[in-house]
């Protein structure tokens, strides 16, 4: 008999279920054999920051363990995936090599060097793996990509025939000799730091893997999806469902959150509202990855050719108040507290922080990406890329230039009673709920708190200036 042999290349598909890679290795191969490949030109895992990381660590951790457990072993290794592969073909046989598709622009071109390289030796097989849908399936009549979100959302839901996940494979297919692996700690992706780590007081904000995933996405529709729109917006009240790393790393498909949502909504029909909601935010990160896979410039350059000449303001000093959370503006300041202390930050601060920056402090988006790139278990290129343009007003769908958050007002209104802010700015804490969102002079020296970094209607001004002139 000739013996097939499968590898199942693992990238940001850390999970065992709905893995179609993983599935048709499965199916049609005598022996599979699982690989995590740390490579230093992929821009979704060498160059992510230190959060995710850590966060790729306990994921690959975990992924090994659920191996482990079904009687197989995820190998690991490190370097160029053409070499690394090539080796691993040579010492094991290999027939068959698959994979669930990356959409990086780096990470296309790589693939694409792989297939055309390796293609003659085995048989390769790219699944889609990451999205509902390909880019390359959703687009306008005319055939070009889309720029606005909401004629792209209609026209996936039109087009998407929800099948259900994949299911997990029964059998493994395992080796009776491995080939050689590294161990998990040897690709170096924990800090190298004295005890305690920075990694540990944020890490236990955090449960990680498939399991972790799924439990997530089920206390959220259990307990908050039913009041998901009305609550989405107040960073105080945790209405979202944290599922963005889990979604950045495959932990969960995007499939199996509508599948799993569309279930519970059948059995609990009041949620149907709530249910919708939550579809239609996983389809801004469908938008964010085919905006990245259309328009590949966007990760540096604006989407729109006209922001090309925008003269940005660049310091350092107020780079650095920004990124510390000492600006003087409470919302803002929590908002880089909590991310700096949990590697996460709500929504709508997010859109408060980055458009003080960019547009208060006129510091080029680029900056703020890479703050958050470094910083975020959820820096995921595509919806951060998208995110930052969006708000400096270059991207698709993008705020218009006279959108300036005052973060006075989004204060006020999204944190009314000052509990988000007193959660991760505590010196304010004793301030009352008005004086909380802007503290005067006289009781941010008595808070031992900085005092507003600007004047918030002068910068606007200068802002309105700046973006008119390039209107
Ligand atoms: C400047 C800026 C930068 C951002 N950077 C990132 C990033 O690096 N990684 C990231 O995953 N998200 C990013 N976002 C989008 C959004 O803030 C996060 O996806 C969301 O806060 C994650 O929390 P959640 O899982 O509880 O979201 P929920 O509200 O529960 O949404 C469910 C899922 O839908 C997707 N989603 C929700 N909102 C958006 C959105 N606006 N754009 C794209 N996808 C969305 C996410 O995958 C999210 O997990 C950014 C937004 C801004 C304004």
């Amino acid at each position: 008999m000739v013996v097939t042999t499968g590898i199942v290349w693992f990238r940001q598909d850390l999970r065992l279920s709905d893995n179609a890679a993983l599935l048709h290795a499965c199916n049609e191969c005598n022996v599979v054999i699982p690989l995590f490949i740390d490579d230093p030109m992929d821009q979704s895992i060498s160059s992510i920051g230190g959060a995710s990381r850590v966060w790729l660590h306990r994921s690959l951790e975990s992924l090994s363990a659920d191996l482990v457990a079904k009687k197989s072993k995820l190998i690991f290794r490190e370097g160029n995936p053409l070499e690394v592969l090539n080796e691993l073909i040579s010492e094991t046989g290999a027939t068959n090599l698959y994979w669930n598709r990356c959409y990086e622009p780096k990470v296309i071109k790589r693939d694409e060097e792989i297939k055309s390289t390796l293609s003659q030796q085995l048989a390769i097989k790219s699944f889609t793996g990451n999205l509902l849908l390909e880019p390359w399936e959703v687009l306008k009549q005319d055939d070009t990509p889309y720029r606005v979100f909401t004629p792209y959302w209609k026209a996936l839901v039109q087009k998407l025939v929800l099948t259900a996940p994949y299911e997990t494979p029964t059998d493994f297919k395992p080796l009776a000799k491995w080939p050689n692996s590294l161990e998990l700690s040897q690709l170096n992706l924990l800090p190298q730091q004295p005890i305690p780590r920075w990694d540990e007081a944020m890490m236990a904000h955090w449960k990680v893997g498939e399991d972790a995933a799924h439990d997530v996405l089920h206390e959220f529709l259990e307990d908050g999806v039913q009041n998901y729109k009305e609550r989405r917006d107040f960073p105080a009240i945790g209405g979202t469902s944290l599922l963005s790393p889990h979604l950045h790393f495959g932990e969960i498909s995007p499939l199996q959150v509508f599948h799993y949502s569309n279930m519970h909504k059948a059995q609990n029909p009041h949620h149907d509202h709530g249910v919708g909601h939550i579809l239609r935010q996983v389809v801004w990160r469908e938008f964010a990855y085919a905006l990245l896979y259309h328009f590949p410039q966007t990760v540096t350059d604006p989407l729109f050719e006209k922001y090309k000449g925008f003269e940005w303001r660049n310091n350092d000093d107020e780079l650095k108040r920004w990124q510390q959370g000492n600006t003087g503006f409470p919302i803002i300041d929590a908002g880089m507290r909590e991310l700096w202390q949990t590697g996460y930050m709500h929504n709508r601060v997010r859109m408060i922080v980055a458009s003080f920056l960019t547009k208060n402090l006129l510091i080029h988006w680029h900056k703020g990406e890479e703050w958050f790139r470094d910083t975020l278990v959820d820096a995921d290129i595509a919806n951060n890329t998208m995110g930052w343009q969006w708000v400096a007003g270059s991207g698709a769908d993008a705020a218009p230039y006279y959108r300036i958050f005052n973060p006075v007002l989004q204060s006020n209104k999204f944190d009314g009673k000052g509990e988000y802010i007193r959660r991760w700015v505590p010196e304010l804490s004793k301030l009352d709920n008005k004086s909380i969102h802007q503290p005067t002079a006289e009781q941010a020296k008595e808070c031992n708190y900085p005092e507003a970094m600007v004047d918030l209607k002068a910068t606007r001004e200068r802002a309105l200036d700046r973006y008119s002139q390039i209107k």
